[in-house]
């Protein structure tokens, strides 16, 4: 591909002018919409309203007036179409993290006798970590991890979840949702998905998947800011049964009632804690906003043949990188990743002119492409600066290998 016939595809993209919604700097390549999604033009000004009228006039009656309260639910419910669930299973809430650990133990819990968490190694460590936590917790309760193709094969009847990251963050590498799930329910586990690197990039269907659990991250493809609320899915049939071991009082059936007794909401409510984000909530309804109009199918094409031109590209070009992702669009989530025993500082590199992706240990450069405002002009530039850095070894600058805290 040239940068003609890259310019040509943007031109026949149906999305290319959603990049206008979002307030992109000039002279920035940006490949890492999967880790921090871009700022939407519109963000700004909803955070100004939500905090000098709503928050500075309202006061606390904006909690009625302003239906703070119900944002959680709210905005849940838009991001069910997302995932191919219904609008009462979902609820955004804390981080990623600590819905991991509130639907783990809740899984646990309700497969009594059965005591694993059973995942894969490499998966992303919070995932892990929080794992480990739940079991602790929960005592007398495990982790085990086996390579992710095992995985099925590794379901015995200790298993209580099967806890997988639907995309993984490093690899892109995209699992059988439908087929994994199906498997550990006939052995019967449950199965908690983490869709932190799917939602808003690929498509999902957790109601065609038949799925039990999920969680997902608010920052990424969804783009509501910095450290935003992340979303949690219980399938209606558990409703009843699992319970959060965070039992705070926004998941209680009636928290204004102030009674000393806990009784869990009947709903998805229930997998609430406490006293929600307000502005960051705002943040994130923006953030989703930005997907209005846009068809899923579109989005989805864009997404696959924007992986495939930077693959096809760094191929011809930069041989001396390695694909660590699929190569198959259909079996890939919307980043790609390359190994290079110099990826560190060749990320840094990049990052200085302009092309920010971003490095994931130990030896790989990640490229996001999110199709909501990257385009195929974007990749050729992308790739064509690696090229140019690579052949005058700018790279190997001292500066560029000194270790961020962030990466
Ligand atoms: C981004 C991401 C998270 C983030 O968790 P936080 O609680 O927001 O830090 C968790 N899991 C996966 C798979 C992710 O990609």
């Amino acid at each position: 591909m040239t940068l003609i016939e890259a310019g040509a595809s943007d031109a026949a993209d149906p999305l290319h002018s959603v990049r206008d919604r979002f307030a992109l700097p000039e002279g920035v390549i940006y490949l890492d919409g999967n880790s921090l999604g871009a700022l939407p033009r519109t963000t700004p000004a909803r955070l100004q309203q939500v905090a000098t009228q709503q928050w500075g006039d309202g006061l606390i009656r904006s909690w009625n007036a302003h239906d703070w309260i119900g944002a959680a639910r709210r905005i849940g419910a838009k991001i069910a179409p997302f995932i191919g669930a219904q609008p009462d299973e979902v609820v955004v809430a804390d981080s990623t993290s600590a819905n991991l650990y509130k639907l783990l133990v809740a899984a646990l819990k309700a497969r009594p006798g059965r005591a694993t968490i059973l995942s894969e190694p490499g998966n992303f460590p919070t995932d892990l970590y929080i794992a480990d936590g739940a079991a602790w917790s929960v005592g007398d309760a495990r982790i085990r991890t086996v390579p992710v193709d095992t995985i099925v094969d590794a379901i015995d009847d200790d298993v209580a979840v099967v806890m997988l990251t639907h995309v993984h963050y490093k690899s892109g590498a995209m699992l059988d949702m439908a087929g994994i799930t199906a498997a550990a329910q006939a052995r019967g586990a449950l199965v908690l998905w983490d869709l932190s690197h799917s939602v808003g990039a690929v498509p999902l269907d957790l109601t065609g998947c038949n799925a039990d659990l999920a969680v997902g991250c608010g920052y990424k493809y969804l783009n509501g800011g910095p450290g935003a609320p992340a979303f949690l899915y219980v399938a209606k049939r558990h409703h009843a049964t699992l319970r959060s071991p965070l039992s705070g009082w926004l998941g209680h059936a009636a928290p204004f009632d102030f009674s000393d007794d806990y009784a869990p909401a009947a709903d998805i409510s229930r997998f609430q804690c406490g006293t929600p984000p307000i502005l960051a909530l705002a943040a994130l309804e923006e953030g989703i906003a930005q997907f209005d109009g846009v068809d899923r199918d579109a989005l989805i094409a864009k997404s696959r043949a924007l992986g495939d031109s930077c693959i096809a590209l760094v191929e011809a070009r930069c041989p001396e990188l390695t694909l660590i992702s699929p190569r198959d669009a259909a079996r890939r989530g919307s980043h790609v990743s390359f190994r290079h025993p110099h990826a560190y500082a060749i990320c840094q590199a990049l990052i200085d002119r302009g092309v920010i992706g971003d490095f994931r240990a130990p030896d790989a450069l990640r490229l996001g492409f999110a199709p909501l405002y990257i385009g195929f002009a974007d990749v050729w530039r992308a790739v064509d600066i690696l090229r140019r850095i690579l052949d005058d070894r700018s790279w190997d600058d001292p500066r560029y290998h000194a270790r961020n805290a962030v990466t």
